[in-house]
């Protein structure tokens, strides 16, 4: 890209996260990219007369962060649908729906989510038989915050094709006493969102510029998607709005983006693959959802739930579906991004993974496996021999943490959800998430977890777990980019990467750890425009 304009920052706490750790106190940009790091009096003979100079008053700059698992395009789907997540009982999360259900008549079928039925006093979620007395006759769906189960009333099991009256083979259309009682797993719990009417090509491009702002509030520059396709959205209408947003210069948050299993091969014999992308758009990859979540319990657990000696999850892609997967997109170049929450689904990935590299050993090719929270430390070691690098949720050891080691987990295992520790002694580059829309993205809350580990009710949990402000740091800068295969040009502040930066009132690096969370982020810059908060660039 030819320099349009250069652009000065000065007076700043710039952290460069090169290989170094060098800071620096001013940068310069030229057009979308950085020209040079240093001081001041270094940099403005370089910046020429023309160049227009931003004070930082002191401030943090840190290369802008990355997201490596999201659901950017679902998040802006759902953006006309109702939040039910944050609720203390189910009445609350009910009656939030039933508004929504009365402001919008013209919505065919009712669609709340984010509901969290362990969080509330109730401990579950609506039958078929309440869900009807709201809702009568209009299709409903109540997702589960794990995206792995939802809840329908009698309507909308008609419309997915289940008899709301009749015992169902299908373990995944939960029956009591013969009957559905409306709680629906995985693959049926898609089949409801299925029926949703097909998002509009002008409501999902105003959801997309509403869910870029929220991530560049929480200092994201890039994302790595959860799989297009996922959620029943178009992915031809995804791609086009997104272009359209590029070719408007709207777009802030740049897009690494995987096809769910479903569209991969079209998107691969359609050439979509092979292009190197734009600036802002990059296809790249498939995602395989290889399990469920442990607080749905519909993760693969080797040694099933403590708690739950009845619920024994299987996998719900076979040993033979994945490998074959995961070595088709292996041999062709491509990204393997895996979804693994049980040690069970993880053992399977790997399995399948290290079949891969026998056969077409690839140095790092960066494949991801997404979540990983119950990893060991002999399945890390073998994750790290064939380049499959995690990305944990390890806000779930805060926001979900007490009810894993009262409900899901058992303390011992609770102790090393999420082994950050175990992934930094192993010399592993690993990665953070919040899964938006499953939690809103929180990355001060998320970076602050990786180093405290403290639950909602305020419990250490796993101390040898926690990693340096740095390493924390690191997963959403320099470990991140190189699961965008795109470290090249993004991750740290050095000369020739964009100019994608995010500035925060303090260093979390030098603040006392438990303070890490009240950090604010500022600004954040994309390709040398300031697109959110307080610079103007
Ligand atoms: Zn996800």
């Amino acid at each position: 890209m030819r320099c349009s304009e250069k652009v000065l920052y000065v007076n700043g706490n710039i952290v460069t996260m090169d290989a170094e750790d060098r800071h620096a106190e001013a940068v310069l940009t030229c057009g979308d990219r950085i020209e040079a790091v240093g001081t001041a009096a270094e940099l403005r003979p370089l910046a020429g007369p023309a160049h227009r100079e931003v004070d930082l008053q002191g401030k943090t700059l840190y290369p802008g962060f990355i997201d490596t698992h999201s659901h950017i395009e679902m998040y802006a789907a759902w953006v006309a649908y109702a939040y039910c997540g944050g609720t203390e009982t189910m009445q609350e999360a009910l009656d939030i729906l039933q508004h929504h259900a009365g402001a919008h008549p013209e919505q065919p079928v009712i669609m709340g989510y984010g509901y969290d039925d362990t969080a509330t006093r109730d401990g579950r979620g609506p039958t078929v038989a309440e869900l009807d007395a709201l809702f009568g006759d209009r299709p409903t769906v109540l997702v589960h915050i794990s995206i792995h189960a939802a809840y329908v009333n009698t309507a909308m099991f008609r419309l997915m094709g289940v008899d709301p009256d009749k015992p169902n083979d299908n373990v995944e259309v939960v029956c009591v006493d013969g009957r559905p009682t409306g709680l629906v797993t995985e693959n049926m719990a898609l089949r409801a969102l299925a029926q949703l009417p097909p998002v509009a090509a002008a409501d999902l491009k105003q959801g997309l510029l509403t869910a870029m702002q929220k991530y560049n509030e929480q200092g994201f520059t890039s994302t790595i998607g959860g799989g297009l396709g996922l959620g029943g959205i178009d992915n031809a209408m995804t791609l086009q709005v997104l272009g359209e947003l590029e070719r408007e210069g709207k777009m802030t948050v740049r897009c690494h983006l995987p096809f769910f299993t479903t569209g991969y091969r079209a998107a691969k014999a359609a050439g979509l693959l092979e292009s190197p992308g734009s600036p802002y758009v990059r296809l790249h990859g498939i995602k395989i959802v290889t399990d469920g979540s442990i607080q749905a319990f519909t993760a693969a657990m080797m040694g099933g739930y403590p708690t739950r000696p009845d619920v024994r999850p299987e996998c719900i892609v076979s040993q033979e579906d994945m490998d074959a997967f995961v070595y088709e997109a292996h041999a062709a170049g491509q990204q393997v991004v895996a979804h693994g929450n049980g040690d069970g689904a993880i053992e399977r990935v790997i399995l399948a993974v290290e079949k891969a590299q026998k056969r077409c050993p690839r140095s790092n090719p960066h494949h991801l496996l997404i979540h990983c929270q119950t990893a060991s430390d002999s399945q890390l070691e073998r994750m790290k021999a064939v380049g499959l690098e995690p990305s944990f949720f390890v806000l779930h050891v805060w926001n979900w943490g007490d009810r894993h080691k009262a409900i899901f987990l058992g303390p011992e295992r609770t102790a090393r959800i999420d082994p950050c520790g175990s992934a930094v002694r192993l010399g592993m580059p690993f990665s953070l998430h919040a899964d938006t829309p499953v939690l809103p993205q929180m990355t001060m809350q998320s970076i602050h977890t990786a180093v405290n580990r403290i639950s909602r009710n305020g419990e250490l949990l796993g101390p040898d777990q926690r990693v340096s402000p740095l390493e924390a740091m690191r997963a959403y800068t320099t470990y991140a980019a190189a699961m965008t295969l795109d470290e090249a040009n993004r991750g740290s502040i050095e000369p020739g990467k964009l100019a994608d930066f995010t500035l925060l009132d303090r260093d979390p690096r030098s603040v006392a750890p438990e303070t890490i969370k009240d950090t604010a982020i500022l600004s954040v810059v994309s390709g040398g425009r300031a697109v959110w908060g307080t610079l103007k660039a």
